[in-house]
């Protein structure tokens, strides 16, 4: 039986933590399919043109991945590609939580389709594409963290507004300028 499974995500910007599970994803399935799901909820560093740029570049050497995108449900789309495996990655209990009511969710729209979880490596257990955007916001490193190419388009990213400063900013506040006394007028004296 040949088997096919979605990677869905945001991917925003896919991490180390993410190719791993794709990696590995690669040897269990067939084929997999990475999927970008259009959120317009999120307010995304990258536009999904660039993060489907950006994961097809980091998964080149596997024959047997393919990257897309998608609107809508997910279950509506793994029927639409024929897919009967939804792949999933496992950090912490606070992901098992979403993940497993995503899961259920997701059995009571297609009972044909399986959600299979990867554990997370333990070098990525940490790892997810906010903690890039804040270290990278503050103008800390991420080479270690996600592909070159993708460590470069943060950096030029960021480079165009540059790093917010993590140094507290002190603010001057001008003296005031000494105002006239106010002697009570006619009117206000009236009333
Ligand atoms: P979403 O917006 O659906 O959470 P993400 O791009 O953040 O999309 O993650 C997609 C999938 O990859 C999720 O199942 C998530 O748990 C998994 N994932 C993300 N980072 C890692 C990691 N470091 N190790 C293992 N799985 C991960």
């Amino acid at each position: 039986m040949i088997v096919i499974a979605i990677y869905p995500g945001s991917f925003d910007p896919i991490t180390l933590g993410h190719l791993d599970i794709i990696q590995r994803g690669s040897r269990l399935f067939a084929h997999v399919i990475v999927a970008v799901v259009r959120n317009p909820n999120k307010n995304p560093l990258f536009t999904v043109q660039k993060r489907l740029e950006q994961i097809r570049l980091s998964t080149k050497h596997l024959a047997n991945v393919e990257v897309d995108a998608f609107d809508g449900l997910t279950v509506n789309y793994a029927q639409m590609r024929k897919a009967q495996v939804l792949l999933r990655g496992l950090r912490a209990i606070s992901d098992f939580e979403v993940e497993l009511q995503m899961a259920h969710t997701n059995k009571t729209l297609s009972h044909q389709i399986e959600t299979v979880f990867l554990a997370t490596s333990n070098e990525y257990s940490f790892l997810s594409s906010s903690v890039v955007k804040e270290i990278a916001k503050f103008g800390g490193s991420v080479d270690h963290l996600v592909p070159p190419h993708v460590a470069l388009d943060i950096s030029q990213c960021y480079a165009q507004n540059s790093p917010v400063s993590n140094q507290i900013k002190t603010e001057v506040i001008p003296p005031r300028k000494s105002l006239p006394m106010e002697s009570p007028t006619t009117e206000t004296l009236r009333e």
